[in-house]
């Protein structure tokens, strides 16, 4: 008898890959709207500002057959208020960070261990803009599933050729 095998999770960071924080101040990436948000953690006295892509929204639904979304952020479930909506994303599952920041094991990001656990042992791809080299050697040796770790450029987001690069990869599982 054969059991279906889980699909891989795709870990989703929100700023960098989504939200392009660091592209230039004035200047909105084409394709992006300007959002205004209220996180709970939010201390500034103006809203935060996000720019998010629509098109990223359709992007990471034609996904969803391939894969199971989660969000991997620092917005933890408030990525279902205030980031989901705006690109067509179903409520998602998130990862619970135990804490955030702070000190990680051999110069890995702080979020790596707990993606390793979040994942235990089920293939996932996961898109950051703090991805290094740390994280991969970290992975390759402390994970056994396949794992894709794809950084992003948190001056461009997440682009096109990206998504055929997830896509290709859970199709060759
Ligand atoms: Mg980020």
């Amino acid at each position: 008898m054969t059991k279906a095998l889980p699909k891989p999770l795709l870990l989703i960071d929100v700023d960098g890959p989504l939200n392009p924080y660091a592209a230039q101040r004035e200047r909105r990436p084409e394709g992006y709207a300007t959002h205004r948000t209220h996180p709970s953690d939010w201390t500034g006295v103006k809203p935060l500002r996000v720019w998010l892509n629509p098109a990223h929204g359709d992007e990471l639904r034609a996904l969803a057959d391939a894969y199971e979304l989660v969000w991997a952020t620092t917005w933890k479930g408030e990525a279902n208020d205030w980031i989901g909506p705006h690109l067509g994303l179903p409520e998602l599952p998130y990862i619970d960070w135990p804490q955030m920041h702070g000190r990680a094991p051999r110069g890995t990001f702080w979020k790596t261990r707990y993606i390793l656990e979040y994942a235990a042992g089920r293939p996932f791809a996961w898109v950051d803009d703090d991805i290094t080299a740390y994280d991969h050697e970290y992975v390759e040796q402390n994970h056994l599933a396949a794992a894709l770790l794809l950084h992003v450029d948190p001056r461009l987001g997440l682009l096109r050729p990206d998504f055929d690069r997830l896509a290709d990869w859970a199709a060759a599982l």
